[in-house]
């Protein structure tokens, strides 16, 4: 079978891939960070030389006090060369000023874009996923990583890394200049960068976990808050505000615990505590060498003013850290998301004829747990579906009548035995191909937040106002449509209009329509409609049924009658296959439901 399961390493692993000119590299949260960041290497040069010509900048400032220090104190200091020193520490430090701002500026474009960058690559990564895939995820959760987390990713750059380099290169110039006074003065301040970079690999050690927490307790919470605001008619239907409340109160609380212990970790910075010794050692290791005649004034003034530089890179990388460290534990939340396998692939270049609309199940089972579920939904399913023919499928509720249609279109796929359409392999299908001539119109029948026409044309963006209404006319739709204050320009849902189950039903078919579908299935298990609209609704069926193999997913009668075949489902299994007549004669159960 030709299900190739892709790599996770560099490609996409989705359904439906988006191409793009560039791939980020997804082999590790911190490579995947820093292909962002290399991504944009001119910014990031810009970054790495504002680094250094700020730290250099810092540097030399002491270096010519101490020279002017030297001149005054052998009294050969006049106006002149007074007027030079201070001139050359003026330009030094506008020179300094302006990397300086590039540096900032490269920060700030490169924290944006990155967050741009992965905004979109998450999107694109989220909505070619499998609904198996969603099935597993909670939607807070989801929304959590999609919104926070890529924020955490983009205060990674800036401040977090953009404050590391910049606050890293002030390391270097204490013990290179310290080294150009004299190679001993080199001594204390490479000790004290040996020690400061082993010092912050605990220290991020540490933290790795503290901040991943974080992370995940607000995942948690924002989890929670979802549900019980998606379910808010059940909370008040069963009056347990108080216990979602609760609840809620936990999340947040779990949540805080997590950031105080991050705190914690963060208190606890040994660079600082040792950086008033590092100090006081480095003054007194160079007076000793200006005893003993081996340096002169200005250079202890000098070597000083070096050491005091320490300080920034000490103090600054105690916040850019953590930063660094969330930003690490987001990403690595982001790229399990995206990195998530599915087992569904896009089958590009697979079967993609104009379809006919044959269906064939042979010996089909299906768990939504894997290969390995207990239960599963649907056991060694055969059936048999020519071209134009209407099924209909009945059963108790969670006999798996909804299971079985979506695995037509791959919605799902099977564990076991193979479904054809058109004789072929729905695996060999191309994905695309598949699903564009297959229309499903669910039992919960989702709408847009946009305008009426634009939710018919959902599956048809190019189509003319024109064939809009005829399709509407054609579901029944067009006169409660025309009612809507703005017609067809009536927006559906949160502050727009909101539609009636039976409504909903009449434009989902009036989409259906539209895409033309060769394969079309209806899940009309649940809908309660009144009898006045459900004559509408049956007509509006009947006609969309014709010139296409329909499935059916019903419990009225009505519709049965005029199926060509019915199927029988009992826990997973075909219990009875047949028209309405020899099933009345072969299942004792059927008999008992329908044959009134
Ligand atoms: P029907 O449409 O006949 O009511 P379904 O096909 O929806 O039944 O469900 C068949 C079985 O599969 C049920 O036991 C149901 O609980 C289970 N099931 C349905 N959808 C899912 C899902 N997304 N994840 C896990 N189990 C599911
Ligand atoms: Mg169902």
């Amino acid at each position: 079978m030709a299900i190739a399961l892709q790599d996770n390493t560099r490609n996409e692993v989705a359904e439906f891939s988006v191409a793009r000119d560039w791939h980020s590299d997804r082999r590790s949260p911190v490579r995947w960070l820093f292909s962002h960041v290399w991504h944009h290497r001119l910014h990031t040069l810009g970054i790495l030389l504002g680094s250094l010509g700020n730290a250099l900048g810092g540097a030399i400032m002491p270096l010519l006090i101490g020279q002017a220090f030297n001149s005054v104190n052998n009294g050969k200091a006049d106006t002149h060369s007074l007027l030079i020193a201070a001139l050359e520490i003026l330009a030094s430090q506008l020179v300094r000023s302006m990397l300086q701002m590039w540096r900032n500026f490269s920060s700030e474009i490169i924290g944006q874009r990155i967050e741009r960058d992965v905004r979109a690559e998450l999107y694109a990564s989220l909505i070619g996923k499998s609904m198996a895939f969603h099935d597993r995820q909670r939607i807070g959760d989801v929304m959590a990583r999609a919104t926070n987390d890529v924020r955490e990713v983009n205060f990674f750059m800036n401040p977090g890394l953009n404050m590391v380099l910049g606050s890293g290169a002030f390391l270097i110039f204490p013990v290179i200049f310290g080294a150009r006074i004299t190679p001993q003065l080199a001594i204390i301040p490479l000790l004290y960068v040996v020690f400061y970079v082993l010092a912050v690999q605990r220290f991020l050690n540490r933290l790795a976990p503290a901040t991943e927490e974080v992370r995940r307790q607000f995942g948690a919470m924002n989890s929670t808050l979802a549900e019980s605001i998606e379910g808010v008619e059940t909370v008040k239907g069963a009056a347990q505000e108080k216990r979602e409340i609760g609840r809620f109160t936990a999340a947040v609380s779990r949540w805080r615990e997590a950031s105080v212990r991050q705190g914690d970790v963060e208190a606890v910075y040994l660079p600082g505590l040792v950086l008033g010794v590092t100090l006081a050692l480095g003054v007194a290791h160079s007076l000793l060498l200006y005893m003993n005649g081996t340096i002169n004034v200005g250079d202890v003034v000098a070597f000083s003013g070096l050491l005091i530089s320490l300080r920034f890179p000490t103090f600054a990388t105690q916040f850019a850290y953590p930063q660094v460290s969330s930003g690490v534990a987001s990403a690595r939340r982001i790229l399990e998301m995206m990195n998530a396998e599915t087992l569904l692939d896009q089958n590009k270049g697979g079967h993609a004829e104009p379809m006919r609309g044959d269906v064939e199940f042979t010996d089909v089972t299906f768990g939504y747990g894997g290969k390995d579920d207990a239960r599963p939904a649907l056991r060694g399913v055969t059936l048999n579906v020519k071209a134009g023919q209407t099924v209909a499928i009945v059963g108790q509720t969670g006999s798996g009548k909804s299971t079985l249609t979506k695995l037509i279109n791959r919605i799902y796929d099977a564990d076991g035995g193979v479904i054809r359409v058109d004789g072929v392999d729905v695996r060999q299908w191309d994905l695309s191909a598949l699903r564009r001539q297959i229309s499903y119109i669910e039992q919960d029948i989702f709408l847009f937040s946009r305008t009426v026409a634009e939710n018919i044309a959902f599956g048809a963006p190019g189509a003319t106002r024109e064939q809009i209404e005829r399709a509407a006319h054609a579901a029944q739709a067009h006169d409660f449509i025309s009612g809507f204050k703005d017609g067809y320009d009536t927006i559906v849902g949160e502050r727009g209009v909101t539609l009636s189950g039976g409504q909903r039903q009449r434009l989902a078919i009036a989409r259906a329509f539209l895409t033309d579908p060769r394969i079309l299935i209806l899940d009309d298990s649940t809908s309660a409609i009144d009898s006045a609209t459900e004559d509408e609704i049956q007509r509006a069926m009947f006609e969309i049924a014709q010139g296409r193999t329909t499935f059916v997913i019903t419990h009225r009668l009505s519709q049965i009658r005029w199926a060509d075949v019915i199927v029988v489902l009992r826990q997973g299994r075909v219990e009875a296959v047949g028209s309405h007549e020899e099933l009345l004669v072969q299942s004792k159960a059927y008999a008992q439901i329908f044959g009134s």
